[in-house]
């Protein structure tokens, strides 16, 4: 009996498509889906809300899903919370899944909490890892929590879907499979695409290269870079080595750069393979931000800077006469044949 019910198990990603493709955490998410429903005999569905799908949503099934939603609407072109709340509870309701799993991104995190309370359930927001307990066939919804002191693991025993947002970049890419699925476009009241909310219109930030959630290496400033010009220096180390630029709290209230760059409590949560601290001294808030990343190398010329008990590699100095040497450095290394 336990079996014919896990069977009928479903498991479902809210993916995220930016300007008409697909974030990076679609396959990810999928592929982290497809493991946990592998382990419960389920199956795999991605919800895909956008204006106009510019990618195919088949190549989403080589990554783990068994089927693709496709909603397309003209009021899906710039993010609109209500709307998308409207449509996943419509979605949701009807499907009765037993896991729901969505990026813990700007939008994820405004949009999965509304539809959390539509649905009546918990939600575990910034997971970090995700297992399905065989015994109870519950997910264990994994975060760090405290400031990041202590991994917490949380259960929604009573409540279903179990919900919970992830970090970009904390599960590997699934490798390519040969799985064949169905896409479907599933018919949504034309109500629910009424929204209370107007959108102005979209301004794009100065983000350049992308969204540092997407990002090998973060190269992040903070206080100790004294002026907003100090930025000029991470941006050029950053170019070199093919990644985005970070920064603390204060410098981004302070508007020596925006919003969108800011790592921690309140900012976003990155997981690059580099993150390069400098002049920041290493607060829970922002740790709370970057702590997962795989190598962390701070630069602050406080010994006794919190940042140096999470970093790899640390050094201790001056930012303004270590920068200028590092990037002349891989400058260097770069210029050899
Ligand atoms: C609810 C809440 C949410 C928050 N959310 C966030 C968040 O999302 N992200 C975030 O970052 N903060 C957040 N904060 C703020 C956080 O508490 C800290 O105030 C902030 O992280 C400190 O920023 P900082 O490291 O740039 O500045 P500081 O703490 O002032 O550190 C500056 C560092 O630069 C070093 N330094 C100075 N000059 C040099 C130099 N020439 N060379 C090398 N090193 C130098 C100093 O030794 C010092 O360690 C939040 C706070 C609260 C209460």
């Amino acid at each position: 009996m336990a079996d014919k019910r896990r069977s009928k198990e479903k498991f479902f990603v809210v993916g995220e498509v930016r300007r008409g493709r697909l974030a990076p955490l679609c396959r990810e998410l999928a592929g982290k889906a497809r493991q946990l429903a592998d382990s419960a005999g389920g199956e795999v569905t991605v919800i895909l809300l956008s204006d106009r799908l510019a990618e195919d949503p088949e190549t989403l099934f080589s990554s783990g899903a068994d089927r693709v939603m496709v909603v397309e609407h003209p009021s899906l072109a710039l993010y609109n919370q209500e709307i998308e709340t409207n449509v996943l509870a419509f979605l949701l309701k009807k499907e009765n899944p037993a896991v729901v799993l969505a990026g813990a991104t700007t939008s994820g995190r405004t949009t999965l909490p509304a539809l959390a309370a539509r649905l009546e359930t918990g939600l575990t927001a910034d997971c970090t890892g995700l297992e399905m307990e065989e015994e109870t066939g519950q997910l264990l919804q994994t975060r760090p929590a405290i400031g990041g002191n202590v991994m917490a693991t949380i259960r929604t025993p009573s409540h279903r879907p179990q919900m919970a947002t992830v970090r970009p970049r904390t599960f590997p890419l699934p490798p390519a499979s040969e799985r064949q699925g169905e896409v479907l476009f599933p018919w949504i009241p034309p109500s629910l695409f009424e929204s209370r909310v107007e959108n102005l219109g979209f301004e794009e930030g100065d983000e350049g290269g992308g969204n540092i959630q997407d990002m090998d290496v973060v190269v992040s400033g903070g206080k100790g870079l004294k002026r907003p010009d100090g930025f000029g220096m991470l941006r050029e180390l950053a170019a070199l080595l093919g990644g985005g630029v970070g920064a603390s709290r204060p410098v981004v209230d302070a508007k020596w750069i925006d919003y969108p760059h800011q790592v921690g409590l309140s900012g976003k949560v990155v997981a690059p393979k580099v993150y390069i601290a400098a002049g920041i001294s290493g607060s829970v808030q922002h740790m709370a931000g970057m702590q997962t990343a795989e190598f962390v190398a701070a630069i602050n010329r406080d010994p006794e800077a919190p940042i140096f008990r999470v970093a790899d590699l640390g050094l201790c100095g001056d930012l303004f006469e270590i920068l200028p040497r590092l990037i002349e450095r891989i400058r260097e290394e770069k210029r050899k044949p």
